[in-house]
C-alpha cells in the first residue's frame, strides 16, 4: 500500500517518498515523516533465512513504495557490497552476554556508511524518476566523519557531483587523510581556513545563493544535501535492527517473539529512531536505550520531559555525539504529539527562540519504552579497558558510551532481557584514544605505529579503510578562506565569472 510523506510541521502537503529524498528538508523546515509506519509482511522465521540485501529489500520496499522492485533492488545491489569488508555486512558478536551489531564494516569504518552507501542510489533513481533532468551537486560541511562518507558513497555515482568543506585545522590527523584521498573525478574535497561552524555557515548561504542557483541551472546542475534528517538515510537504518533480530533468533539466541532491548549510542537521533521505527513495524523491541556523552541533553529530557541546549558544548572521545541539538528528535516529538504539527511546531519555534521546550504530560507518557542514560569520559575509558580485560573484544568509544550504560540500566532495572548493543564506530577509528584507555604510555608513537598496535593487541586485522590510505596518494590539496567558497564551488563546477 502506497505511503506518503508529510512534513512534521505542517501535515497539509504530502509528498511520495522519492519527492521527500531529493527535497532532503521540507519547505516550512520540517522533517519529513511516512504518514504510517508499515508492518513487517514477511514473518521473522523468513527473515532469518535471509541475507542483509534480502531483509533490506523487504523493510525498505514498504517505505519507499513508489520505487518499483527493480529499481530497489539496483539500489540494494550497487550500495551493500563488496565496500564492505564482510559478507554478512553487519555481523552480531557476543561479548559479556550482550550481543553488539557491528555496523562499522564499510567504507569508513562507521555507521554512517550503513546508510551513505545507498542514498546515493536512492537520490538519483528518485531524480529520474521525478524528471529531474539536472546533474545532483551534493554540498556538506564536515566536522570529519560525514564528509567522508559521503565522498565515498557519492564517488563514481553517474548523474551525481559532492563537494565537502572541512576546517582545515580542525579535523584529526586520519579524518583528513581519508578526505584529502579520495578517488573518484566526481569528489571535490576543500579544507578551509576557519573552524566547522564556518564551513556550515558558508555551506548554508551557497544553498541559498540565488545568483549560483541560477547559474548552476544553467549549467545542468542543481543542489541537494546528504544530511542526516534525509528519510533516505533514516530506512536504510531500520534494516539492521529487523536484520539483527532475524540473526539472533536463527542463531538460537531467543525465541520467536521474545523481546529484545536495543541500546544506541545516540547524538543526532537518527540511529536510535530507527530501532523505534522498527519496533513499531512489528519486531519485537522492549526498551530503546538512549545512551549519551557527558553532553546529555538527551538523558535529561527523557527524565524531566523538558529539552534544553542552553548548557556548555564539551567536547568528548566520542565526538560524533558531541552534539547539542538531535535534530532528528523533532521525528518523535511529532509522533509523541499524536501527529499533531501544529504542536510539533510550537515546540520547535521555542527551542528555536529560547533553546529549551517542554512536552506535555501526555506526550511524556508515550516515552515510556525509552530508557536515557549518560557515560562520562572516564567511565567510557574505563569500560573499553574492563572490556578487553575480560573478553579481549575492543570497542571505540562511542560503543563503549553505549557499554557503559547498558551496565547502568541492568543495575537500574536488574532487566535480564536479552539485549542487542549498536556498534558504531571500530576501534581503529579512535585508536589512540582506544589505546590509552586499555593501557597508557602511547604518547610516542605515530598513528599507523598505534594501529599495528592495537591490531595486535585487539588480534584483528587492520581494516581495509585505514590500510589504503597509508600510502594513498594525496588528491585533493584545495585550501581557501572562508569568503572564498562560491568562487571555488564556481570553479569546480566550471560556472559563473
Ligand atoms: C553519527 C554517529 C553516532 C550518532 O548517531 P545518531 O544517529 O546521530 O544519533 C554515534 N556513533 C558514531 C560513531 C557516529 O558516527
Amino acid at each position: 500500500m502506497e505511503i506518503l510523506y508529510s512534513s512534521t510541521r505542517d501535515s497539509g502537503s504530502r509528498v511520495t517518498a522519492s519527492q521527500a529524498i531529493l527535497k532532503g528538508l521540507a519547505d516550512d523546515g520540517g522533517l519529513y515523516v511516512p504518514e504510517r509506519i508499515p508492518a513487517l509482511e514477511a514473518p521473522m522465521t523468513a527473515l532469518a533465512d535471509m541475507s542483509y540485501r534480502e531483509v533490506a529489500y523487504e523493510v525498505m520496499r514498504l517505505f519507499l513504495t513508489d520505487f518499483t522492485a527493480d529499481e530497489l533492488r539496483e539500489c540494494i545491489r550497487r550500495a551493500y557490497d563488496a565496500k564492505f569488508d564482510t559478507e554478512e555486512i553487519v555481523p552480531v558478536k557476543e561479548a559479556e552476554g550482550a550481543y553488539y551489531l557491528e555496523l562499522f564494516h564499510g567504507s569508513t569504518i562507521a555507521f554512517k556508511d550503513m546508510a551513505l552507501s545507498i542514498l546515493p542510489h536512492l537520490m538519483i533513481t528518485a531524480a529520474r524518476k521525478n524528471h529531474v533532468e539536472n546533474e545532483i551537486v551534493i554540498l556538506t560541511a564536515t566536522s570529519g566523519d560525514t564528509g567522508k562518507a559521503a565522498l565515498a558513497g557519492f564517488a563514481g555515482v553517474a548523474g551525481t557531483k559532492i563537494i565537502v568543506f572541512y576546517p582545515k585545522n580542525g579535523v584529526s590527523p586520519i579524518q583528513e587523510k581519508q578526505m584529502v584521498t579520495q578517488k573518484g573525478d566526481n569528489t571535490f574535497v576543500v579544507g578551509i581556513r576557519g573552524n566547522f561552524d564556518d564551513a556550515q555557515n558558508g555551506v548554508k548561504a551557497l544553498f541559498g545563493d540565488r545568483e549560483l542557483a541560477a547559474q548552476m541551472a544553467q549549467a545542468g546542475l542543481q543542489f541537494s544535501s546528504a544530511n542526516s534528517i534525509n528519510i533516505g538515510r533514516l530506512v536504510p537504518q531500520v534494516v539492521y535492527y529487523v536484520y539483527a533480530y532475524a540473526q539472533l533468533l536463527k542463531q538460537g539466541r531467543i525465541r520467536e517473539g521474545e523481546k529484545i532491548n536495543v541500546v544506541v549510542p545516540t547524538g543526532n537521533f537518527g540511529n536510535i529512531l530507527a530501532a523505534f521505527y522498527a519496533k513499531n513495524m512489528g519486531v519485537p523491541i522492549g526498551r530503546l536505550i538512549c545512551a549519551s556523552n557527558e553532553n546529555k541533553v538527551l538523558y535529561d529530557f527523557f527524565e524531566t520531559g523538558r529539552y534544553d541546549r542552553n548548557r556548555e558544548f564539551k567536547l568528548t572521545s566520542s565526538p560524533s555525539m558531541d552534539i547539542l541539538i538531535s535534530s532528528n528528535l523533532e521525528r518523535l516529538i511529532y509522533w509523541i504529539a499524536g501527529n499533531d504539527a501544529a504542536k510539533n511546531a510550537e515546540l520547535m519555534a521555542s527551542l528555536k527562540k529560547s533553546g529549551s521546550y517542554e512536552i506535555t504530560d501526555r506526550m511524556k507518557e508515550q516515552l515510556a519504552d525509552f530508557y536515557g542514560n549518560y557515560a562520562d569520559e572516564s567511565e567510557t575509558a574505563a569500560r573499553i579497558r574492563e572490556m578487553y580485560e575480560n573478553t579481549g573484544y575492543v570497542l571505540d568509544t562511542h560503543t563503549a558510551v553505549a557499554s557503559a550504560v547498558y551496565k547502568k540500566y541492568v543495575k537500574d532495572t536488574q532487566d535480564k532481557t536479552v539485549t542487542v548493543i549498536a556498534s558504531t564506530a571500530s576501534p581503529f577509528k579512535f585508536t589512540r584514544y582506544v589505546m590509552n584507555a586499555i593501557d597508557g604510555g602511547y604518547d610516542a608513537m605515530s598513528d599507523f605505529e598505534l594501529v599495528d598496535e592495537l591490531s595486535k593487541i585487539g588480534k584483528v586485522a587492520v581494516p581495509r579503510a585505514i590500510e589504503e590510505i597509508r600510502t594513498a596518494p594525496v588528491l585533493h590539496d584545495t585550501v581557501c578562506d572562508k569568503t572564498q567558497m562560491k568562487a571555488v564551488v564556481q570553479r569546480f563546477l566550471g560556472i559563473g565569472a
